[in-house]
């Protein structure tokens, strides 16, 4: 087992990229917390950037499990503290998420929306 994971590592440092081909018949064969899916989890989280998941089309590589094992693994890398539910509240998610009009937005920060407002 040890010299498939050097061997992989090899691969990754050799290729500059994580082979997530191989992250179905990795999860297929390999039991919940093994050395293999950690590995691969743990080269994800250390070395790739967003452009690893860029092509939507490569989606349908990642196991369910895959992501959801990388997903914690991101969350214990250090980031900005989550802003908590009140700092949340206060946010204005208007530039980030609405759609508008050209040169529209909302005004009212922080305050209920009108009911036209909110049946958008
Ligand atoms: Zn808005």
């Amino acid at each position: 087992m040890n010299e498939m994971l050097d061997a992989l590592k090899d691969r990754i440092v050799t290729e500059k990229t994580v082979p997530t081909t191989l992250l179905g018949t990795t999860y297929e064969r390999t039991m919940p917390g093994s050395a293999l899916r950690r590995m691969i989890v743990h080269a994800i989280t250390a070395t790739a950037s967003d452009r690893l998941l860029a092509d939507d089309s490569k989606k349908v590589l990642w196991p369910h499990d895959a992501l959801w094992d990388t997903t914690k693994e991101l969350l214990k890398v250090p980031r900005p503290q989550p802003v908590g539910v009140a700092s949340y509240a206060a946010m204005d998610i208007c530039p980030l998420f609405h759609t508008h009009e050209e040169g529209v937005r909302c005004t009212s920060r922080g305050t209920k929306r009108s009911s036209e407002e909110m049946a958008e």
